[in-house]
C-alpha cells in the first residue's frame, strides 16, 4: 500500500518501503512507504489548508456526514477486520469488535457535533458581557500504537473531526494497513480530501516531525509512558496541546463475597484478551485469602481452555503477541520473576508445534509467590502473563494496588456496594470497574492518573480536548470607561 495524503495514494519522497509482517506466520502481508520529514510537511500543509473549510461546515452537516461515514465503515467491517488480524495478530472476532467499536465511537461524536452550548457572561461591573465560545484546536497529529490501531485511532479522530479539526495520522510502523484502508473508506464515503491524512514511517522520523512542526496544534498519543515523556517534552517547544494515554499496571481485587465464577471469567477476559496487550489489561491480581485456593483452581482450569493460534482460524481464542520483541519481553519478565522465586501455575513459555514455529506465540501464564519488586509487577507487562497475590483484606489490597507508578484502570469484585464504592474512592486510577473486566465506552471519559497519562479521551470530556476556549468581551457603547488613560 501507499500513504494516504489529500485523498490520494502517494509514495514517500524517499522511495523506500517497509514490510508488514503477520505475527502468526512471520510472512510478509504487504509493504508501505517509509516516510520522512518531507512527507509529513506535505501532509501537514494539506491538513492546514483544509482546516478553514472543514471547520466552517455547519455542525448539522458535519454530523450527518459523520453518521454517513460510520454507516459505510460498518459495511466494510469484514475486510477491515481481516486486514487487522493479519497485521496485528488478534483473532478475527476481536478484530471485528474493534472495527465496530470505531463505528460506535464515530456515531457517538456525530451525535455530539454542535451540541456544545456557549456561554454569555454578564460583567459584574454592568459595562457589558463576554461570549465564551469553542473553536477547533487546528491540525492534530495523531500518533497511534499497534495494540488497537483502529479503536485508538477512532478515539482521536471521532471527537477531533466532530469539533472541526483536521488530521495527520502516524500509525505504528507495524500496523499501518487497516488505518490506511480506513482513511480511504472514510474519504470515499464523503470526508473531504485532505481532512484526514495518513503518513507511514518510523516514530523517530515521522513522529518527531509531527512533534516539532509548528503548524500542528495538538498531539494525541497512545503508547508507552517513556515515549509519552518524550512527546510531552518535544511538544513543549511549540506549546502544543497534548493528550497522552500511556501505560498501566491495572490491579484486579477479588473480595471474599465476590461471585467467584464470574470473577474467574473476568480475570481471563481481562488478562488474555488481545493476548494481554491492552493498557487496561488486568496486570496484577489480588485475591482475598479465604477464596484464593478455590479461585486459583478454577482460573487454571479456565486458562487450560484458551486455544492459542492464528487469528484467522475461527477456533482461536488468543492470537500471537504482536512481535518477536514483545514475545521476548514477556518471556524475560516471566524468567526474571521465577529467578526471584515465583511459581508458574500454567504456561510460562512459547507453545510447541509446527503451527507455532514461525509466529510470536506465548502461552497464557499464571504466576504465584511473585516478589513485588519483579519487573512483571513494577513495569507494564504487555503480554499474556499474570502475577497473583493473596491479601488479608481490602485495606491491604488497596495499598498494594496503589503501589505503582501507574494509575490507569482497576477493578473490584464484590457483592457489597458500600465496599465497592469505598475501594473506588481509594484506588488511584482513572477508571474502576465494579464486577467487570475493563471495557471502554464512548460515552464515558477514559484516561490515567499518575504516569498513565494526561487528559481524557471519550465522553463529552474527550471532546473538550479538541477545542480551544475563546472569550469575546463586548462593551456596551459608552460604558467601557475603566481603561481610559489618565491625561496627566
Ligand atoms: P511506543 O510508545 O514506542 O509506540 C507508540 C507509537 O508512538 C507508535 O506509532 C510509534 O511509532 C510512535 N513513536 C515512537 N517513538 C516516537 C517518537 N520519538 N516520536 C513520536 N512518535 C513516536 O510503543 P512500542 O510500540 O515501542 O511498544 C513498547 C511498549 O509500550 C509495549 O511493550 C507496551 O508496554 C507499551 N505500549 C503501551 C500501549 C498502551 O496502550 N498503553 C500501546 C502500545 C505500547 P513506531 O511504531 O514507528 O515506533
Amino acid at each position: 500500500m501507499k500513504m494516504f495524503v489529500d485523498g490520494k495514494w502517494v509514495d514517500s519522497v524517499t522511495g523506500n518501503t517497509s514490510s508488514i509482517i503477520n505475527p502468526a506466520t512471520g510472512e510478509v502481508v504487504d509493504s508501505v512507504p517509509r516516510g520522512n520529514r518531507e512527507d509529513v510537511k506535505v501532509a501537514v500543509d494539506v491538513a492546514k489548508d483544509r482546516l478553514k473549510k472543514w471547520s466552517a461546515m455547519s455542525p448539522i452537516e458535519r454530523s450527518r456526514l459523520l453518521y454517513g461515514i460510520s454507516d459505510v465503515v460498518r459495511t466494510n467491517v469484514e475486510g477491515l477486520a481481516q486486514t487487522l488480524t493479519m497485521e496485528q495478530g488478534k483473532p478475527l472476532y476481536e478484530a471485528r469488535s474493534e472495527v465496530m467499536g470505531f463505528v460506535g465511537c464515530l456515531e457517538y461524536y456525530a451525535g455530539l457535533t454542535g451540541r456544545f452550548r456557549s456561554a454569555q457572561v454578564p460583567f459584574t461591573s454592568g459595562e457589558g458581557y463576554s461570549l465564551v465560545t469553542k473553536k477547533p484546536v487546528g491540525v492534530v497529529g495523531a500518533i497511534v500504537p499497534w495494540n488497537f490501531p483502529v479503536s485508538l485511532l477512532g478515539w482521536k479522530l471521532s471527537p477531533g473531526l466532530a469539533a472541526g479539526n483536521t488530521f495527520v495520522v502516524k500509525p505504528a510502523s507495524t500496523t499501518p494497513l487497516t488505518d490506511l484502508k480506513l482513511a480511504e473508506v472514510m474519504t470515499n464515503a464523503g470526508l473531504p480530501a485532505g481532512v484526514l491524512n495518513v503518513v507511514t514511517g518510523p516514530g523517530s522520523v515521522v513522529g518527531e516531525e509531527l512533534l516539532e512542526n509548528p503548524k500542528i496544534s495538538k498531539i494525541a498519543f497512545t503508547g508507552e509512558t517513556g515515549t509519552g515523556k518524550r512527546i510531552m517534552g518535544q511538544a513543549a517547544l511549540t506549546i502544543k496541546r497534548v493528550t497522552l494515554e500511556l501505560g498501566g499496571s491495572d490491579p484486579m481485587i477479588v473480595c471474599d463475597d465476590a461471585d467467584i465464577d464470574l470473577a474467574v471469567e473476568g480475570a481471563a477476559f481481562g488478562r488474555f484478551r488481545n493476548a494481554g496487550q491492552i493498557c487496561t489489561s488486568v496486570k496484577r491480581l489480588f485475591l482475598f485469602q479465604s477464596i484464593a485456593s478455590d479461585f486459583i483452581r478454577k482460573f487454571v482450569e479456565k486458562v487450560k481452555l484458551i486455544r492459542v493460534g492464528n487469528g484467522l482460524d475461527p477456533h482461536t481464542v488468543m492470537g500471537p503477541v504482536h512481535s518477536e520483541h514483545q514475545r521476548k519481553e514477556v518471556q524475560q519478565m516471566v524468567e526474571e520473576a521465577t529467578g526471584r522465586g515465583a511459581h508458574v501455575l500454567i504456561g510460562g513459555r512459547s507453545p510447541s508445534g509446527t503451527e507455532f514455529d514461525k509466529g510470536y506465540f506465548f502461552e497464557p501464564t499464571l504466576l504465584t509467590e511473585v516478589d513485588y519488586d519483579s519487573r512483571i509487577v513494577r513495569e507494564e507487562c504487555f503480554g499474556p502473563a499474570l502475577p497473583i497475590f493473596i491479601v488479608r483484606d481490602l485495606e491491604e489490597a488497596i495499598e498494594r494496588a496503589n503501589d505503582s507508578i501507574y494509575g490507569l484502570g482497576s477493578s473490584v469484585w464484590t457483592k457489597n456496594l458500600e465496599r465497592a464504592q469505598y475501594a473506588s474512592e481509594m484506588i488511584e486510577a482513572g477508571t474502576t470497574w465494579i464486577n467487570s473486566p475493563p471495557i471502554s465506552r464512548p460515552e464515558v471519559p477514559f484516561g490515567g492518573f499518575k504516569q498513565s497519562g494526561i487528559g481524557r479521551e471519550l465522553g463529552v470530556e474527550g471532546l473538550e480536548y479538541y477545542y480551544e476556549t475563546k472569550t469575546t468581551q463586548v462593551y456596551e457603547y459608552g460604558k467601557g470607561k475603566k481603561w481610559r488613560y489618565p491625561e496627566n
